[in-house]
């Protein structure tokens, strides 16, 4: 089965978005928040192949970065829009530790830590 695979993308503003393959197409063109059109900053992948998804951040670790939560805005506009969630910007050791693996029965278990607890 052909790779098929997603990625979770922090732009510079701290806005979280997911881009469908970007890593295996190879693209010179780094994905654009579509909230704010900075580029990507860091991105964690995710392999979707066969439905599992391994490596995926779930939403209880991202919410651990979370600086604001997303709201419907209030400036009166005529067409309502979400302003989008900030989270902290992880760093890759970060990211390395908040990723799971989520078999098609869909319960997620934790990768095993690189570091050796103490
Ligand atoms: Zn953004
Ligand atoms: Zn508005």
């Amino acid at each position: 089965m052909s790779y098929e695979g997603h990625e979770q993308h922090f732009c510079k503003n701290g806005h979280l978005f997911t881009e469908d393959d970007w890593m295996s197409r190879a693209s010179i063109n780094v994905p654009k928040c579509p909230y704010c059109q900075e580029e990507s900053v860091i991105c964690n992948p995710v392999d979707d192949t066969n439905f599992e998804s391994y490596g995926i951040i779930p939403d209880f670790e991202l919410a651990k970065l979370m600086i604001s939560s997303s709201y419907e805005c209030k400036c009166g506009c005529p067409v309502k829009h979400i302003v989008p969630a900030v989270y902290r910007i992880p760093s890759r050791d970060e990211i390395e530790h908040m990723r799971y693996y989520q078999p098609d029965d869909g319960e997620l278990i934790k990768f095993i830590k690189l570091k050796k607890g103490k």
